[in-house]
């Protein structure tokens, strides 16, 4: 049987932190996964679902992750209204792209996690600091 709780998608879409372990296998991922849906034998036979053509990434295959970290929430619901996230509150979609921030290892992309990192929400401010921890140069050996 599956164990929904070891699925990435699950915890793209789940409404809770994603646990470390899995943050760094989510890489650049922000919604879904749908890799099992590629590599599942049942398919098979059906037509295969060709790389761009499920609904999530026909919907946009490219995200950018700042502008998803500086969206208001109404632009969130709107742009993607055709995806479930919990309560359809966006806080979810930002705590999915402040991991693939953190992945994204490009210490530009710090200044977009910042506010998170200082912010009231403590579920974004933990995955902000987690993303920063990575995006940050370490100090120089003294
Ligand atoms: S391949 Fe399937 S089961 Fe595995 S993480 Fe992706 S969606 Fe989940």
């Amino acid at each position: 049987m599956l164990d929904s709780t070891r699925c990435l998608s699950y915890w793209t879409q789940a409404p809770a932190p994603i646990p470390e372990d899995y943050r760094a296998e989510l890489g650049a991922q922000v919604y879904g996964c749908d890799i099992c849906q590629d590599v599942c034998p049942w398919n098979r036979g059906i037509e295969k679902r060709r790389a761009g053509e499920t609904p999530d990434r026909d919907l946009e295959p490219h995200v950018s992750l700042v502008e998803w970290l500086e969206a208001s929430d109404e632009e969130l619901r709107g742009r993607y209204d055709r995806l479930y996230f919990p309560r359809n509150d966006p806080r979810y979609l930002r705590r999915n792209a402040l991991v693939a921030l953190g992945n994204s290892g490009d210490p530009e992309h710090a200044t977009a996690a910042e506010p998170y990192a200082a912010g009231d929400d403590s579920l974004l401010r933990d995955h902000a600091e987690w993303a920063l921890e990575r995006l940050r140069p370490l100090p120089p050996h003294g």
